[in-house]
């Protein structure tokens, strides 16, 4: 059994702890990941503080070539890591075309992509004021050492988010994957950090507590966190001590809303993969659909159809579209999510019992009959069972919409994009998406509203979330 290294400073550093990591699909051991002490979260910080200067201070176009080497580095270790993702994650290693799933190696081209948009994009100096007497310039300054938190269900993609735009801006970074999916990001980071000068980036694994430590560092200087609310409640809590700024993208509860004039047969397809893209695994996804009275029955029909024919098993085969849940924590959640929709007298169009055998499958499930306060609408099931729920007034979707305390994304489905936004414009969410959903990109910020976190990813107001503005003030 192959033990993996953490990456500090450059080197692989072991642990004399260890855990195991698993293979969702089958149950197998892939590895074991070292557990970090407080002491080694304590060296690595200090290696990434090392750096920092010297990196921060590095020519830009110098930082910026150093960047498309990590993108070509994810490129040639392609096939290898989105191997990693499928075995450790589950999501089928799928394709990359537009008809096909977007899987493994759709997350390990993503990691180029967001790689590739950090490292063209620019922080200009933005003169703010300016008359015969004084100019005023605001420059971007990198925080210094960030800490990175982050979840289980993109596992790599995700880590990118947080550390390339942190890097790039002239921070350095210590990251701590997700326990159920280390030994991915392990390799990913020791791939891209030999491109990178020493210190630059650094791992620590383990457990929740080897985050809580290395986030209520005092050397810690900013902190990107990814992950469920409480989780995020804590880390907010030891950022506060430090008077740290923190980046919180957290759980969602995205509603989607088919208005009385959509075409469900029309949009089933982009419907379906916004509420089960990664088995439903993703942060914004869609998890409740409101659907008007008079499209109910064709839409529920149309996704039927499509959760019917969905080929679900062990990612590594070729043709699979559909995986295990992560791990057993989720899958027990979901399976206790669909029996108290049931106990609640819901209708169970499709799937709605465990498929048994070894791995977490759990089918394509389908629910009717369900109202806002159920559990399953009202709490984050992230997994693959959407309940679609009928309303017949628009004010009333709007408003079950809005209900919650999650606000990450949404969508609003018509045919007519002028009634769509005005809709949309009135949902409290950081994204809302017409005629799709979920559909992130490199250039365009991403973050929640209300008890979805705050601060933004991506694009260059993604690039600033990970810089301070400094203002230059000059006497004329
Ligand atoms: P989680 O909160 O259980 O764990 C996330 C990470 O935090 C893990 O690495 C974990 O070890 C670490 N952690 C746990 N306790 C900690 C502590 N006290 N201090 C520091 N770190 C600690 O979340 P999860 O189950 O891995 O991820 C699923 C959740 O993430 C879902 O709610 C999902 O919606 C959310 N998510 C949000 C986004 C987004 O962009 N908003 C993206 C992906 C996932």
């Amino acid at each position: 059994m192959k033990t993996y290294m953490n990456f500090v400073n450059g080197q692989p550093v072991g642990s004399e702890r260890t855990f195991e990591s698993l293979n969702p699909a089958t149950g197998e051991v892939l590895g074991l990941a070292p557990i970090s002490t407080a002491e080694q979260v304590k060296a690595a910080i200090a290696a990434a503080r090392a750096a920092q200067s010297a990196w921060a201070a590095r020519p830009d176009a110098e930082r910026k070539a150093l960047m498309m080497q990590v993108a070509e580095t994810i490129k040639k270790n392609a096939p290898y890591l989105a191997e990693w993702v499928t075995r450790e994650q589950g999501k089928p290693l799928g394709g990359l075309g537009p008809d096909q799933v977007p899987g493994a190696r759709f997350e390990v081209w993503g990691c180029e992509v967001w790689t590739q948009v950090p490292a063209s994009l620019d922080l200009p100096v933005e003169v703010v004021f300016e008359d015969d007497t004084r100019r005023d310039e605001v420059h971007r300054k990198p925080f210094g050492v960030v800490a990175a938190i982050a979840p289980w269900n993109w596992p790599l993609l995700i880590a990118i988010w947080q550390m390339i735009p942190s890097i790039r801006a002239g921070n350095t970074v210590v990251i701590k994957p997700s326990e159920y999916t280390t030994l991915g990001t392990l390799e990913l980071v020791r791939l891209i950090g030999e491109v990178l000068p020493k210190g630059v980036i650094n791992t620590v694994s383990g457990p929740g507590e080897v985050g809580s430590w290395l986030v209520s560092d005092p050397g810690i200087d900013k902190i990107m966190f990814t992950g469920s609310g409480p989780t995020g409640a804590k880390i907010a809590e030891a950022a506060a001590r430090n008077m740290v700024p923190t980046t919180m993208e957290l759980g969602g509860n995205d509603a989607a809303i088919m208005l009385p004039d959509a075409d469900p047969k029309a949009m089933a397809m982009g419907l379906f993969w916004g509420a089960f893209i990664n088995m439903g695994q993703t942060c914004a996804c869609a998890k409740r659909l409101y659907v008007h009275e008079n499209l109910f029955e064709p839409t529920v029909q149309a996704l039927k159809e499509l959760a019917e024919v969905m080929p679900m098993g062990d990612g590594m085969n070729e043709g699979m579209v559909m995986g295990p849940i992560q791990n057993k924590m989720q899958y027990d959640k979901v399976v206790s999510l669909v029996e108290s929709a049931k106990k609640a007298g819901a209708n169970i169009v499709c799937g709605g019992a465990p498929k048994g055998g070894p791995g977490y499958f759990y089918p394509l499930t389908l629910v009717t009959g369900l109202k806002d306060g159920d559990r399953l609408v009202d709490e984050e099931q992230f997994g693959p069972v959407l309940p679609i729920i009928k309303y017949s007034n628009v004010e009333d979707a709007i408003a079950s919409a809005n209900r919650l305390d999650a606000g990450l994304g949404a969508s609003v489905w018509s045919s007519d994009i002028e009634k769509a936004k005005q809709v949309a414009g009135r949902i409290q969410a950081g994204t809302v998406w017409i005629n799709q959903h979920g559909m992130i990109h490199p250039m365009v910020p991403f973050g929640g509203a209300k008890g979805s976190g705050y601060g933004v990813e991506f694009g260059l107001e993604g690039l600033k979330s990970v810089t301070r503005p400094q203002v230059i003030s000059v006497k004329k």
